[in-house]
């Protein structure tokens, strides 16, 4: 388990950074089935419980302090803190507590899952296992081809594993259904269908009458900030709008887990930070756990409480890396050293001095097109 190694003397400042227009304050909004009223909420700011216990001591690390090991329903599986081998700031190491104490959303065990081809049979998974807590947002990042888009799409039901088998709140899950919901990386909406209709569409699937279908779309639509787009059509949507009626649509199930497979890959980066910024906002408003995919480091580090990374043939765990960045996330951090060296650690593990090698080789050297001596530097 990866740790920073020194921990900077200063950290950016939480409390003058933009809280991403949350409003601390605001209700938590349930989604529907197998939520838990009685469950605790995150906060609205930042999922840091101000009045935990603080977890301070000599070097700011209490090593009397809880490890996040055993006791009732703590996930065994949980990396303990390591004292000597790099800490956690206190506040962070504790929300990380608190999300290894909640219940365990998906439990994936020893999955695999092989593709017959003309070369054979190619081990696209191999004994991957991990869990996602309740509310906990895990990303999942790898070299292109590990096998991220196939992990996904079982985990969302769409595709079967070759051997092992996931959990979904302690029950095999089997086939697509309402409790998971998936968003793919390509605008998938139907054409032919208005912005409402195409929110609708699950509601009425899951056997909603017309008018509560409806009824429900329209709150959807409203909390993607899309109020005043409901009657239009796809076309006449942006890329990060599009998106956004994906996850409405995703929504209006009323998963316990939303899969995210690379959503805002096709947006320009203007869109795409804004499509992160609120994609953190709607996580800390509702009651869902998310599991995104992607390949942009930074866009993990910025959103994610942990990183699986996978390497590829087959694609396996490397390692389950706990962002140590403290919430609420803010773009100012993209420059803060915790948020630096997370994001040189996550590239060490996907290009390792063999693969990185190997890509050098297969660039092959360029024409020259211009005069001896015009040289560039
Ligand atoms: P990623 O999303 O990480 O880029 P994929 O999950 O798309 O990777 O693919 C992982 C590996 O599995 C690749 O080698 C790919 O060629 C192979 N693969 C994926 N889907 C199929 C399929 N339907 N049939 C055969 N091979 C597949
Ligand atoms: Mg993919």
């Amino acid at each position: 388990m990866w740790r920073p190694e020194t921990l900077p003397a200063e950290r950016a400042s939480e409390s003058g950074t933009p809280a991403l227009g949350v409003d601390a304050s605001a209700p938590v909004l349930r989604g529907g089935a197998g939520v838990d009223a009685s469950a605790p909420a995150l906060r609205g700011g930042a999922g840091v419980d101000e009045s935990a216990p603080a977890l301070r001591g000599g070097a700011g690390v209490d090593e009397s302090a809880p490890v996040l090991r055993g006791g009732a329903g703590v996930d065994a599986s949980a990396p303990a803190l390591r004292g000597g081998a790099g800490v956690l700031e206190p506040e962070v190491a504790a929300r990380f507590q608190r999300i290894y104490q909640r219940p365990v959303t998906l439990e994936v065990k020893e999955l695999g899952r092989c593709f017959d081809s003309d070369q054979g049979r190619v081990a696209a998974l191999d004994n991957i296992s991990f869990r996602a807590h309740r509310r906990e947002f895990l990303c999942v990042i790898g070299p292109s081809g590990c096998g991220k888009s196939t992990l996904i799409r079982i985990l969302a039901g769409l595709d079967s594993p070759t051997s092992g088998e996931m959990l979904l709140d302690g029950e095999p899950a089997r086939g697509p259904c309402p409790d998971r919901g998936m968003v793919f990386q390509g605008y998938t909406l139907f054409p032919w269908r208005t912005v409402l209709q195409n929110v609708m569409f699950g509601p009425e699937m899951g056997g909603a009458s017309r008018a509560s279908a409806e009824e429900q779309a329209r709150e959807w639509v409203e909390i993607v900030g899309l109020g005043r787009f409901m009657h239009a059509y796809p076309h006449q949507l942006s890329g990060g709008m599009k998106q956004r009626v994906a996850i409405a649509r995703a929504l209006a199930n009323k998963p316990r887990i939303l899969f995210m497979d690379e959503p805002f890959a096709a947006l320009d980066a203007q869109t795409r930070a804004q499509m992160q910024s609120y994609l953190i906002q709607l996580w800390k408003s509702i009651d869902i756990t998310i599991v995104f995919v992607t390949h942009d480091l930074e866009e993990a580090v910025y959103l994610a409480d942990r990183i699986l990374v996978l390497g590829a043939h087959p694609g396996r765990v490397r390692e389950i890396v706990e962002v140590p960045v403290p919430r609420p996330r803010s773009r100012d951090q993209l420059v803060h050293p915790l948020f630096i060296a997370t994001k040189k650690h996550l590239e060490a593990l996907i290009h390792t001095p063999a693969e990185a090698a190997e890509e050098e080789g297969v660039i092959e050297p360029t024409i020259r097109m211009t005069q001896a001596g015009d040289e560039v530097e």
